[in-house]
C-alpha cells in the first residue's frame, strides 16, 4: 500500500553512532535522542533503546513516551518529556516520563502531588530562555529563577534534575559560546547558593552540537538532545552535513495515479486554493502533469525532494501533488511509483499520518 514511508535502520544506527561519537565521546556530554521526528517509530525506538550509548530517550508528547517507557527502562535509560506539561497530564507524566522539563511552579507542584499518590519520586529540568523566546524563565530574571529553585527544593516528591536551554526553535538564535556561558554560569549561582549539585545542565538540540567540533563548547554543558542531527544528520544551526551521517534515512514513495499533458496555466477567474493561498503561476506552455496520491494531509510539500531530480513538485492539496515530469527522461506512467527524500517537516508529517504505510530497512 502506498504512500509509504522507508525507514532505514541501518543508516539511522549509522547517523546514532556518528552523534554518540561526536556528543560523548568527545563532547564529554550525556546523550539524548529525541524521537518526535519520526513520532516515535517503534524502529527507530528499538535502536535507540538498544545503542549503549545512550542515555536518555526524549519526546515532546507523553503518548509517544508511552509507547517506549517500558523497553526504554528496562534497557536503562531514563525516558524525559521535553514539551512543558499540561497540567491535565500530569498523570501521565508521572507513569511514563523520569524527567521532565520544567518552567511552572505551579504545574510542578500538581507533579509532586501526582507523584506523591505514585509513591514516586519525579526529576524535573528547569527550563532558562537566554532569548530564543519559546519556553524557560528569563535569564535577567535570576531573582525569579531563585525564587523557583527555593520552592522546587521544598517538593517532597520533586528532584531538582539540573537546568536546560532551548535555542533555535522559535527566535532562531544560534547557540554560541556566550550565550551557552550564561546557563552554567547560572548553574554554578543555584549549586551554590543552595548548596547542591545539578546533575544535567543541557546545552541545546542539534544546533549546538557544531560547538564540540569547532572546540567552543563552554565547559559545565555537560548535555545535549539531539533529534534531527540523530534523524537526517543535519547540523541545524548553519544547516551542514555532520561528519560520518547520512541524510537520506527515510524516503516516501506515493503512486501516480494520474498522467496527462495540460497547459501550465490554470484557465478562469483566479481566486484562492485550498488552503486559502492566492497561487502564482508560471507559463511553461503545455507540461506533462503527473498527479500521485499523497498531499498536505500527509506531508509537507516544501520538505519533500524528488529522488529523480527531473521531476519537479509543482503544489498540491490535501490528498493530491502535482509533478512536473515533461523533462524526465524515464517514461513516467500511471501505478508508477516516485520516491522522495525527507527534510525534517516532511519525515514529521509523514510519521505522524496514519494514512502512510511504514516500512523497514534492516
Ligand atoms: C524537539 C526538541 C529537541 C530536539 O531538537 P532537534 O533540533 O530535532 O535536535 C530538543 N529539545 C527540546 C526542548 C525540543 O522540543
Amino acid at each position: 500500500m502506498f504512500p509509504k514511508l522507508i525507514i532505514d535502520l541501518k543508516k539511522l544506527q549509522k547517523n546514532l553512532d556518528a552523534v554518540a561519537e561526536i556528543t560523548k565521546s568527545r563532547g564529554g556530554c550525556s546523550l539524548m535522542i529525541v524521537t518526535k521526528g519520526l513520532c516515535a517509530d517503534p524502529g527507530f525506538a528499538e535502536l535507540v533503546a538498544n545503542h549503549p550509548k545512550v542515555d536518555y530517550m526524549a519526546d515532546s508528547r507523553v503518548q509517544n513516551l508511552a509507547s517506549y517507557a517500558g523497553m526504554a527502562r528496562e534497557k536503562g535509560k531514563k525516558t524525559l518529556l521535553l514539551r512543558i506539561p499540561m497540567q491535565d497530564e500530569v498523570s501521565e507524566v508521572i507513569k511514563f516520563a523520569d524527567v521532565s522539563f520544567n518552567s511552572e511552579l505551579c504545574t510542578i507542584k500538581l507533579l509532586n502531588e501526582e507523584a506523591e499518590k505514585a509513591g514516586k519520586t519525579h526529576e524535573i529540568v528547569l527550563m532558562i530562555d537566554l532569548g530564543d523566546l519559546r519556553e524557560g524563565i528569563f535569564f535577567e530574571n535570576e531573582d525569579q529563577i531563585m525564587d523557583t529553585v527555593s520552592e522546587i527544593l521544598k517538593l517532597k516528591n520533586i528532584r531538582l534534575h539540573g537546568i536546560a536551554v532551548n535555542l533555535t526553535c522559535y527566535g532562531a538564535i544560534i547557540p554560541k559560546n556566550d550565550n551557552l556561558s550564561k546557563l552554567v554560569e547560572i548553574a554554578r549561582k543555584i549549586e551554590e547558593k543552595f548548596d547542591i549539585k545539578l546533575e544535567m545542565v543541557s546545552g541545546g538540540n542539534s544546533s549546538s552540537i557544531y560547538l564540540i567540533d569547532k572546540g567552543e563548547m563552554p565547559e559545565g554543558i555537560n548535555n545535549l538532545r539531539l533529534g534531527e542531527s540523530a534523524l537526517l544528520g543535519n547540523d541545524t544551526a548553519y544547516e551542514t552535513d555532520l561528519p560520518g551521517t547520512v541524510g537520506d534515512t527515510v524516503v516516501l514513495q506515493a503512486q501516480i495515479v494520474e498522467l496527462k499533458e495540460k497547459p501550465s496555466l490554470p484557465i478562469g477567474e483566479v481566486g484562492v486554493d485550498a488552503f486559502g493561498q492566492k497561487p502564482f503561476y508560471e507559463d511553461r506552455g503545455i507540461m506533462k502533469r503527473a498527479i500521485i496520491a499523497v498531499g498536505k494531509q500527509d506531508t509537507d510539500l516544501d520538505s519533500m525532494t524528488p529522488v529523480d531530480p527531473q521531476v519537479e513538485i509543482m503544489g498540491g492539496s490535501s490528498d493530491h501533488t502535482i509533478l512536473d515530469v515533461t523533462h524526465c527522461d524515464k517514461e513516467y506512467k500511471v501505478g508508477d511509483i516516485v520516491s522522495f527524500e525527507l527534510g525534517y517537516g516532511g519525515m514529521l508529517k509523514t510519521a505522524t499520518s496514519p494514512y502512510v504505510k511504514k516500512e523497514y530497512i534492516k
